[in-house]
């Protein structure tokens, strides 16, 4: 079988492309330009013509993705700016939606071979703030950041707009098979994950190379985070568990039309310092030890679907992907 993966060479992607792989499946991805392709091929090499990398420079083109969808039983679309520096909502809202619209719209033209449709949404699309006393599971949608955006534009923030771009690509991609359910042959699986966390497999020379959940971890344990900021609390997902997903979404029987919370706990930062304290890790900052540990957190994410559709039971603690994380900055060099 075959998978169509977009945006192939990022942090979340490089994973899902070795599991697709590993799993025995052909893995056809898109990079925006071949300079993109080169660390994954090589370190790929011995999966040998089972990885094809392609070049899609712009998705939000119409028919962007016409010469690459032939012949494949899967696709996975997650090629989306992931980062808080917009400017204005248009820079991440234009590539999120209509590169999903777009991808789409070559599926239903050409999806003659296409089984299942899986898109890397966001838990950004359930969550919103205020968090206070809340329980949110797939049943929610993030309003408050597309209201932010709709009334204050450019001024919303980055955050919002960030927020904003993942919300409005699902809801697109909903209606858009809403829409064409009478022609189209394959289904929509969406998997919503919070903050990923953990090793990397895809290039990132300098520290600034690296995908923004990985920042976090990394700015945390640099001591960027301080005060009230170390006692902001955040929902995660080991990365190996997320890409997982991303494979056993493929095949599971009663996933089709679902949008899926993969997830492994939720955490306040002062939290990442205080398993760097216990694992040893020198010249971390301290915060103030101890001090979220009997907290209760503002805000549960709540899935039963992961296990039921994917079976997916696997929880990391918090302790080992701070270790599994320190590890990797350190073989690459960070100071
Ligand atoms: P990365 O930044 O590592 O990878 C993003 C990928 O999308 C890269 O291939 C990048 O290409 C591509 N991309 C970015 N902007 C554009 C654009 N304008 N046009 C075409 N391609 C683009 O991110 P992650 O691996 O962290 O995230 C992957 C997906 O998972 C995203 O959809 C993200 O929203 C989602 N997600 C991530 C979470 C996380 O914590 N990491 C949590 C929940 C969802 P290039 O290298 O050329 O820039």
């Amino acid at each position: 079988a075959k998978v169509l993966i977009t945006g192939a060479n990022g942090y979340l992607a490089t994973w899902v492309v070795k599991m697709y792989l590993d799993a025995g499946y052909s893995v056809r991805g898109t990079v925006r330009s071949q300079s993109k392709s080169a660390f994954s091929k090589e370190k790929f090499a011995h999966y040998g013509d089972r990885l094809e990398l392609v070049t899609v420079k712009d998705i939000t083109k119409d028919g962007a993705f016409d010469e690459v969808i032939g012949g494949v039983d899967v696709i996975v679309h997650m090629a989306s700016p992931f980062h808080f520096k917009a400017a204005t909502p248009d820079e991440l809202i234009t590539p999120a939606v209509r590169g999903t619209t777009s991808i789409l719209s070559t599926a239903l033209k050409q999806g003659s071979t296409l089984k299942r449709f899986i898109l890397t949404s966001s838990a950004v699309a359930i969550l919103e703030f205020p968090w206070r006393q809340r329980v949110f599971t797939e049943e929610n949608w993030n309003s408050a950041a597309l209201e932010a955006v709709k009334t204050k534009g450019p001024a919303a923030g980055p955050l919002n707009i960030y927020l904003a771009s993942k919300t409005l690509a699902e809801r697109a991609a909903w209606e858009f098979v809403d829409v064409h359910k009478s022609e189209i042959s394959w289904d929509l699986v969406v998997l919503n994950p919070p903050y990923i966390f953990g090793p990397s497999l895809s290039a990132a020379p300098t520290v600034d190379d690296i995908n923004t959940s990985q920042r976090e971890v990394y700015d945390t344990l640099v001591g960027v985070r301080t005060g009230k900021q170390l006692q902001t609390q955040a929902h995660w997902v080991h990365v190996t568990v997320a890409a997982e997903a991303h494979v056993r979404a493929a095949h599971a029987v009663g996933a089709g039309g679902q949008r899926i919370i993969v997830r492994s706990a939720s955490m306040y930062y002062q939290e990442i310092l205080d398993a760097a304290a216990e694992l040893g890790i020198p010249n971390v900052p301290r915060g103030e030890p101890g001090s979220m540990k009997d907290v209760p957190y503002g805000s549960v994410l709540e899935s039963t679907k992961a296990e039921e559709l994917l079976g997916l039971t696997q929880v990391t603690p918090l302790k080992d992907v701070v270790a599994e994380s320190v590890e990797d900055f350190k073989a690459r060099g960070y100071a």
